[in-house]
């Protein structure tokens, strides 16, 4: 099959299988409810319709090897639509797909053995791209569009099979019409099923057809260039949450700078994935000269639209941090340490009674009498969405302060800017300073045996703090030594009690403690004493200039790595609720 014009007829009965089994999906699926945020699901109805429609004006619908790939497609759509409606583990479903995609490849291309498994792991890398892609809701039709489009130029120079061309064919109509209909904001989510459906065809047309390195440049390289920012987001926060733990802004205004918008986005990316795909395009068919300037033409073109949608930084917009703002779903509040030391002098200057009827300033704290303070970094926010006890705990609290770059950055990217970080380790010596001169009885616990006696004699003597108590941290949750310590506590009446147990327990800890405790401040401090203490030893002089202490700090407790995976957790949800909430043009 070579001439484009024989494509029409395909063309036309694909668009409209696209369009007929969308609104058949719509209404099969109208009274399903699928977790996939907001618009209205489509799965791999279009897909399947496309490929229906191409496949009978085409004549070959009977053919073996389109019979298989359309029953491979089925197949994994309604693996996919198993997650979507069920929320199976990736995990569970991976040996299903890996045997649709073996014999489905098998009995579409004679050749067996190792090319079919080379072919499969290929099949599900191509998946996994496109899942990456999905963070951003049209992103897959986008990568797919600008794929099929360098391909279906490329099978109309050379001879090609009629399945490939007409599979590929399917694929571009689904998804130009998928996209046509997202311009303006509209959404139809495709979930699991539509992409392992789109993500199996396309590695099928590519591999009957050896242009897998068409793909390489489509698919892979644009997938990596959407996790190029992401992992050096990352990278940043891991830095900075180990690296200057003390490091505090001062300054209440930000600029706000983050002027990446939505549609922008989606453009560059649509344009920048074209010329990727044109290249490959380009080297494959040995195309002359004339070609790669107009490519080249392309790609200044996308780069400009790069740099009014990134780089351009916004002058002047400085935008006022509002009292609260909210990050995944928890409120934070925009104060710096200086700040924080005023709301707990108002707290402790509450009478009992007065705190017991909650007036609008301290409405967080729900009526209870003692005040509870979180210092909330990346990892603390992932953990709430997580845990409902840990979510709760935190919307109990009378403040939630921002501990570390990651908070930091994500306010500024969401359009929120708070004034500055408020490190736990930091706000431990700014109260210590303010308790040294008010009075303020403070009570340490947590930490190894020792460590907080050593804290404590350490700022004592900085500030003259009163030190009412000094407890380790190693007990056992809910049992009754833990009933000792919070007597302990009850019995020292503090004003000021730092609890040093780590996340998520101090805080739980804190909650225990409101029943025993009518007055004062409780704040969750996590490893603060074995920085204060100088337990921990500071990472060389060179590692230090070179911002690569936090490496210094995981080399000496390991068991942190585990942690910090949640970091570029933290970034993906930022992202996706920035770029699939932000409607602003
Ligand atoms: N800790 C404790 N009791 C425990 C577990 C931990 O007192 O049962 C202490 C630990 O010694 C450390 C702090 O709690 O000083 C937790 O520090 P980490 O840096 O792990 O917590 P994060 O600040 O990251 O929440």
């Amino acid at each position: 099959m070579n001439p484009v014009t024989s494509q029409i007829e395909p063309l036309i009965t694909a668009t409209a299988g696209t369009i007929l089994l969308w609104a058949l999906g719509r209404r099969l699926t109208a009274n399903m409810s699928f977790d996939l945020g907001r618009g209205s699901y489509v799965g791999a109805f279009p897909f399947l319709g496309a490929l229906l429609g191409a496949g009978l004006a085409g004549g070959i619908f009977w053919q073996q090897s389109f019979l298989a790939l359309a029953a491979g497609t089925c197949l994994l759509t309604l693996t996919g639509f198993l997650r979507d409606r069920q929320r199976f583990s990736y995990l569970t479903l991976l040996p299903w797909c890996a045997l649709i995609t073996i014999a489905s490849l098998f009995a579409a291309t004679d050749t067996g053995g190792l090319f079919v498994i080379s072919a499969t792991v290929w099949a599900l890398l191509i998946i996994f791209c496109l899942k990456i892609a999905a963070m951003v809701y049209e992103m897959p039709f986008i990568l797919l569009t600008t794929s099929t489009l360098t391909q279906f130029i490329l099978f109309s120079q050379q001879q090609f099979t009629q399945t490939a061309v007409l599979a590929n064919l399917s694929l571009l109509t689904a998804s130009i019409v998928m996209l046509i209909y997202s311009t303006g904001g509209r959404r139809v989510l495709t979930g699991s099923s539509g992409i392992f459906a789109a993500g199996f065809l396309l590695a099928a047309v590519s591999l009957l057809e050896g242009s897998g390195q068409l793909l390489i440049f489509g698919l892979f390289v644009p997938s990596m260039v959407i996790l190029f920012p992401f992992a050096l987001i990352s990278t940043m926060i891991v830095a900075s949450y180990f690296g200057n733990r003390l490091h505090h802004g001062n300054n209440r205004e930000r600029i706000y700078s983050w002027s990446l918008r939505r549609e922008k986005t989606v453009l560059f990316a649509g344009l920048f994935f074209l010329c990727l795909n044109f290249l490959a395009l380009l080297v494959l068919i040995d195309a002359p000269g004339p070609a790669y300037f107009v490519l080249f033409l392309l790609f200044v073109f996308s780069l400009s639209v790069f740099v009014t949608a990134f780089a351009r930084k916004e002058t002047g917009n400085i935008i006022q941090t509002p009292a609260q703002i909210e990050i995944l779903g928890i409120t934070v509040d925009a104060l710096l340490p200086a700040e924080v030391i005023t709301r707990i002098d108002s707290y402790l200057r509450l009478t009992p009674e007065a705190a017991e009827k909650p007036t609008e300033n301290f409405s967080g704290n729900n009526g209870a009498a003692l005040f509870h303070i979180v210092t909330a970094d990346s990892l603390a926010l992932v953990r709430a969405g997580e845990d409902e006890r840990f979510k709760n705990s935190m919307r109990r609290a009378a403040l939630v302060v921002p501990d570390g770059a990651g908070v930091v950055w994500a306010a500024d990217f969401l359009g929120t800017p708070l004034p500055g970080r408020v490190p736990g380790v930091a706000l431990v010596s700014h109260i210590c300073k303010t308790a040294g001169k008010a009075g303020w009885k403070v009570f340490f616990l947590g930490g190894k045996p020792g460590i907080a006696e050593q804290a404590a004699a350490l700022l004592q003597q900085e500030h003259g703090i009163a030190v009412c108590g000094i407890e380790h941290g190693y007990f056992t949750p809910d049992s009754a030594e833990e009933e000792a310590v919070l007597e302990k506590i009850a019995a020292a009446r503090p004003d000021i009690i730092f609890v040093a147990l780590g996340v998520p327990r101090q805080e739980f800890f804190i909650a225990r403690l409101r029943n025993c405790l009518k007055r004062g401040v409780a704040i969750g401090v996590g490893g603060s004493f074995d920085v204060i203490s100088q337990t921990l030893p500071r990472a060389p002089y060179w590692m230090q200039r070179f911002g690569i202490e936090w490496l210094f700090r995981l080399w000496l407790e390991p068991r942190r790595f585990m942690r910090m995976l949640g970091i570029p957790l933290f970034v993906l949800q930022i992202l996706r609720h920035k770029w699939n909430n932000d409607q602003k043009p």
